[in-house]
């Protein structure tokens, strides 16, 4: 089947597009090219999850900020998706003692938003739906296509399929991209992390939220830790990272108990033990991919975008977040160059490339600062610091993570500002510190002050008194 209008240069809006993925980013992006006036068809290989009983697929709930938002704006559905999001102003730190503390994500009034992957991929795939112009093709799985004639080939349909431009939203697996790595001078690599991750509900308790439901909840454990994201069901999806061998060695019901009592003792209670045994082996532990390559693109013909270009690991809530930016990104690139794909993918590539790479490096990153910096004094006191310099100073001290998670600074200009700032700001606190010690040195020299006459036994006795706790 030939969908091409077989007018390259043409910027004519009978142009067909395919959208290979019928996931988040694809769906999203095949409405913003149907705005545009594209034809569009999207293949998916599931079928219509809208109808599925049971969806497989990754995390049931994921953070939405604001560069999804804005991407989401754009096609009118910002609104319908934060009203099923529940905002989460602050992280909640609960440390092995049961203490709990709260760590704020920005300044008053900023705030991610939890929400739930199935019915966001369902409203995307009805918002689709509502354009003419698109048509989705549901049991589709793409098993090839060729960069010499754009043809594409499915499972099951002997058919090719030909369309103006190929656009791969196919995942961290993508099929599309297989062609690109037979291409001289495409850079690529994945990395598995050596950690895994597996899901656990933590039930509402007498019908109300078993804690405080806007917060995002942290258990940093060092090597490993849990987080939990409130549902609007009043329920928590609790997320246990840890290294593969690890949840190797916990292989029975009691071993599970057993690893809670020492690391999460306060979840027990909340999680219930026995759905916590029955949780905790419904699924083996997942594994996690980073994937970062380039070029984004194949000459006029293919582009790839979100999980298919720039995969991550999950712990900067950026995956689904970078992946509806690209959208926007593409957007406004085929404003400035009207929509010629022989000039907007070359430039797609040049632009966000670098962006694609800088955000998985620092998903890579905050996987250490969540699980590990957040125990630290020094981490806290920092963040302190930062947040105090961001108030007198806003346009100049921004904490990394507002750049990341509540603006559109491109990824890679918000990593080098973060280097520069955390240059300028242990400088300055190695200088305030030098400042204090001479100044207190020079004040006790020259003031010394009247040391009482005290018994060396007496002295004794005090110095063995500072020792105990009470
Ligand atoms: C545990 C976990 C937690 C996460 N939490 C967050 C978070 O809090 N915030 C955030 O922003 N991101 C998060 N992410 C990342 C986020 O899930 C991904 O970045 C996002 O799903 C990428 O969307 P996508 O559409 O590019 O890919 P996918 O969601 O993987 O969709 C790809 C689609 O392509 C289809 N497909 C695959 N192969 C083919 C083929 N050959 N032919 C046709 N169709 C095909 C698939 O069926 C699927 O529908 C998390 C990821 C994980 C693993």
């Amino acid at each position: 089947m030939d969908y091409s209008t077989n007018d390259s240069k043409s910027t004519s809006k009978k142009k067909v597009v395919a959208v290979v993925g019928g996931g988040l980013v694809g769906n999203l992006n095949a409405c913003y090219f149907a705005k545009r006036g594209f034809q569009v068809e999207v293949f998916e290989s599931r079928e219509d999850i809208r109808q599925a009983k049971i969806v497989k697929g990754r995390s049931i709930n994921l953070v939405l900020s604001h560069r999804g938002r804005q991407a989401l704006k754009h096609v009118g559905m910002e609104d319908t998706i934060i009203s099923k999001g529940i905002p989460m102003h602050s992280r909640m730190i609960h440390a092995l003692n049961g203490t709990q503390s709260p760590i704020p994500y920005g300044k008053k009034g900023q705030y991610i938003l939890s929400i739930d992957r199935a019915n966001l991929n369902k409203e995307l795939l009805s918002a689709a739906e509502t354009y003419p112009n698109i048509n989705l093709n549901f049991a589709h799985k793409l098993l090839n296509w060729s960069t010499e004639t754009g043809a594409m080939t499915f499972h099951l349909f002997v058919e090719e399929i030909q369309a103006d431009l190929i656009v791969g939203c196919d995942g961290a697996f993508s099929a599309i991209r297989k062609q690109f790595l037979r291409q001289s001078r495409f850079n690529y690599s994945q990395t598995y992390i050596p950690h895994g991750y597996l899901e656990i509900t933590m039930p509402p308790i007498n019908g109300e939220f078993a804690m405080k439901p806007d917060y995002l909840h942290i258990w940093p454990r060092n090597t490993f830790m849990m987080i939990a994201l409130p549902n609007l069901d009043k329920t928590f999806n609790c997320t246990l990272f840890m290294p593969f061998e690890e949840f190797e060695k916990v292989t029975t019901g009691d071993k599970v108990i057993e690893f809670f009592q020492k690391y999460f003792p306060d979840a027990i209670p909340l999680i219930g033990a026995e759905a916590l045994k029955r949780d905790f082996f419904r699924l083996p532990a997942q594994a996690m991919v980073s994937v970062k390559c380039s070029s984004y693109h194949f000459g006029d013909k293919c582009v790839l975008m979100g999980d298919a270009a720039h995969a991550m690991v999950p712990f900067y809530g950026q995956g689904m977040n970078a992946g509806f930016e690209d959208c926007l990104v593409l957007n406004e690139i085929m404003d400035q160059l009207n929509e010629d794909f022989s000039a907007v993918l070359p430039e797609y590539t040049r632009v966000r490339v670098p962006d694609g790479q800088a955000i998985a490096d620092l998903a890579m990153y905050n996987y250490v600062e969540m699980r590990e910096h957040v125990n630290s004094k020094w981490f806290l006191f920092r963040k302190y610091v930062d947040n105090f310099l961001h108030i007198i100073m806003p346009r100049t001290i921004i904490p990394l993570y507002t750049m990341v998670t509540f603006t559109r600074t491109r990824y890679h200009k918000v990593v080098k500002h973060w280097h520069w700032q955390d240059k300028v700001i242990n400088q300055g606190l190695l200088f305030c510190a030098a400042v204090s010690v001479a100044g207190g040195s020079y004040l006790l020299v020259r003031y010394p002050p009247s040391m009482p006459n005290i018994p060396i036994e007496q002295l004794w006795s005090r110095l063995q008194a500072l020792k105990s706790p009470f």
